[in-house]
């Protein structure tokens, strides 16, 4: 069976240059802070994603590099001041956080109207009510591609694998919103495969390859993996068994270039609606 694969190169280029040519037709400036804690290698390499995606469609970016040690009060005393400063739009704390720092309470320091993660939990519940003025950015990548690829929601069986509260719960949200019928699979699920047999487009956030298997999809579903794994070769893979659980598929997202260039794209949409949000 021929399978569309979701690739989302094209689409993220599309979308950056919406925003770019959005940016130079109305003359504006949205900024971006982003803080990083610490020396985290992984962390570092994601904030660099961020500061040339940022570069990229004229969005500003300042980074903050703060030492390792600081202390909690003080990383809080910043984002305080950033929350009264005008010019910038979005905050974000690029997470983990080191372990003498209580995450919860440096996400709930950020002002919701800057919070262009959607962690706060004003937009968690804002985004539960159907009310969002952001969207979880790796659940918004999500649908936008199933929007490219043209995969209905409305009326399909859904199963999300994973819980997070940045992945798998709100996905599960918005595929609710849009007229799915989600189940929300975890790792106390039990008999795994009797949900995603069942299911018409699945949405993998575990982070284990080859956690899908052919002989655990039926024919024709769409799969979107979301996980980011590294294989035996120390190559970058997703949560599917690709190769061959592709031939089963309508449609299947590919890792890399599949769900992680949304996810930055969707920072970036959250930024420009930042800016647009704190004009009015
Ligand atoms: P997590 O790492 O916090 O948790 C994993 C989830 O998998 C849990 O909810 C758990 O219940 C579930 N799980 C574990 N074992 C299971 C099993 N045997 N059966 C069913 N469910 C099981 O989740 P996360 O932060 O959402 O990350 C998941 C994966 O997605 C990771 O690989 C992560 O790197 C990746 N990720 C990718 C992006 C992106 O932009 N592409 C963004 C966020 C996370």
């Amino acid at each position: 069976m021929d399978f569309i694969c979701m690739n989302s190169k094209d689409l993220a280029i599309q979308e950056k240059m919406k925003i770019k040519n959005l940016i130079q037709q109305k003359n504006i400036q949205p900024t971006l802070a982003v803080i990083l804690v610490g020396n985290n290698k992984a962390s570092e390499t994601y904030v660099k994603g961020k500061e040339k995606d940022c570069q990229e469609c004229g969005i500003k970016s300042i980074v903050y590099r703060l030492d390792e040690n600081i202390l909690q009060e003080d990383l809080i005393k910043l984002i305080h001041t950033l929350n009264n400063q005008k010019e910038i739009n979005g905050i974000l704390v690029q997470l983990p956080l080191p372990k003498h720092i209580n995450e919860k309470l440096v996400i709930e320091s950020i002002n919701p109207n800057k919070d262009v993660d959607c962690f706060h939990p004003i937009n968690i519940g804002k985004l539960f009510l159907g009310e969002a003025i952001f969207q979880p950015c790796t659940p918004s990548g999500i649908i936008d591609l199933l929007n490219f690829y043209n995969i209905d929601i409305y009326g399909k069986n859904c199963v999300v694998i994973g819980r997070s509260n940045i992945v798998g719960k709100p996905i599960a949200l918005l595929l609710t919103q849009l007229g799915g019928t989600v189940t929300i699979c975890h790792s106390a699920t039990k008999n795994l495969s009797n949900y995603t047999k069942q299911a018409d487009i699945i949405i993998c956030a575990v982070g284990k390859p080859n956690f899908i298997t052919e002989d655990m999809v039926k024919n024709g579903v769409t799969i979107i993996d979301v996980g980011i794994n590294r294989d035996l070769n120390n190559k970058i893979c997703g949560d599917v068994d690709y190769n061959n659980v592709s031939k089963k598929c309508l449609a299947i997202s590919p890792v890399p270039g599949g769900v992680g260039l949304m996810t930055r794209v969707a920072l970036l949409k959250n930024t420009l609606n930042a800016y647009m949000l704190q004009q009015e």
